[in-house]
């Protein structure tokens, strides 16, 4: 397929896209443009606000660094705050409204720190595990958040557009915790979607579980890293007490091509993921934060990947990383999955960064 901007012929082009990867990081005429119409056509059928509101008079909320400005009667980007009567009130995602489904992965799973976290490593024994191997026996509480502060165009877990109109995954934290939680779990991870856009909800979860539980049980994040500083200091702290792992997922590091991707602008997430990395100190076994990095066909390549791995490796070479394989989803169905090739350029760019554990994931999914 031929490129928009650059007119050359591109193996790897999002038809929705039509600009190659190069041309979007140069901000080539058009190509931000046409991006950012593919997000606006395709938050339409799920009533999400089309663009992060910025009305100068609308109420403000601090909760992400999208830092909407929601005018009257309206929701914010994420959907789960409104502007109802020039107060900010969470539609969902506070402690008495998550709306999530929730699931149970047996120990050893395909998580993304799988390689070097206290569930399915050696890692963290005894302390924080139960096993001197992978905690056989035991398993993963996987709470799926039904909302998100990015809007990424290669979402892998789009369902939660669909989910987000569905009022039977509405749950309290407190009925959560009951309801959920096995005397076999030993790890819970918050994901979505993201957790970011209901974070008081699983913030309330974990304080009623180290409230209950004193045993063994390790609470994870995978997100997006795009939340105020102030509940990132919570999810740094209760991580560190269990032994949890925070997954922070860099997508990409161009701030053009992240906002052509995900809609929305990186900044926050790098500067937190920043503030984190001065925690791994407190804790070595099993390390605090992991980074991965989805590895799409023609957009994240090698370039991309350098310049995310030279960041990590100039917080802290310990941190370890992961390229995950993609599969073709969302608006981006149209790329293939991850090339061998192509996944083996982006592992040695990153390796020649200076990190000392770079992994591939998802490998079954490269062909
Ligand atoms: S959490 Fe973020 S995306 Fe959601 S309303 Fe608040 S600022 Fe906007
Ligand atoms: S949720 Fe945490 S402890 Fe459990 S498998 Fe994933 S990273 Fe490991």
């Amino acid at each position: 397929m031929r490129c928009k901007g650059c007119k050359r012929e591109t193996t790897f082009l999002s038809a929705r896209l039509g600009y190659c990867v190069h041309c979007i990081r140069e901000g080539k005429d058009g190509a931000l443009e046409r991006a950012q119409h593919v997000h606006l056509q395709g938050r339409i059928p799920y009533r999400l606000p089309t663009q992060i509101p910025q009305d100068p008079q609308g109420v403000e909320c601090t909760f992400c660094g999208n830092a909407c400005r929601i005018p009257p009667e309206e929701k914010g980007f994420c959907g789960t705050k409104a502007n109802q009567d020039g107060k900010l009130v969470h539609l969902v995602g506070d402690r008495d409204k998550g709306k999530l489904h929730w699931y149970y992965d047996p120990l050893p799973t395909n998580c993304v720190a799988h390689w070097v976290c206290a569930g399915c490593s050696p890692a963290g024994y005894p302390q924080y595990s139960h096993s001197s191997e992978a905690e056989y026996g035991y398993q993963n509480l996987a709470v799926f958040y039904a909302s998100c502060t990015f809007d990424c165009l290669f979402c892998q877990n789009w369902s939660y557009k669909v989910s987000y109109s569905c009022e039977r995954l509405l749950v309290t934290a407190d009925d959560l915790v009951k309801r959920a939680l096995e005397p076999s779990t030993s790890c819970i991870c918050f994901f979505g979607g993201d957790p970011s856009s209901q974070i008081l909800h699983a913030l309330a979860t974990s304080y009623e579980v180290l409230r209950k539980r004193r045993d063994i049980l390790r609470i994870c994040w995978e997100t997006n890293g795009n939340m105020s500083r102030k509940l990132l200091e919570q999810v740094i702290q209760i991580s560190l007490t269990t032994g949890g792992t925070i997954k922070f997922d860099l997508k990409a590091w161009n701030p053009r091509l992240h906002r052509a991707l995900c809609g929305v602008d990186n900044r926050t997430t790098l500067s937190n993921f920043h503030y984190a990395s001065h925690f791994m100190g407190e804790r070595q076994d099993p390390p605090l934060l992991v980074a991965s990095t989805l590895l799409i066909p023609g957009y994240i390549d090698p370039q991309e990947v350098a310049d995310i791995a030279r960041f990590i490796a100039s917080c802290n070479p310990a941190i370890p990383y992961s390229l995950l394989a993609f599969h073709p989803q969302h608006l981006m169905e149209d790329l293939p999955p991850t090339p061998r090739q192509w996944a083996m350029e982006c592992l040695e760019a990153a390796q020649k960064e200076g990190l000392e554990n770079v992994h591939l994931g998802n490998i079954h999914l490269l062909w």
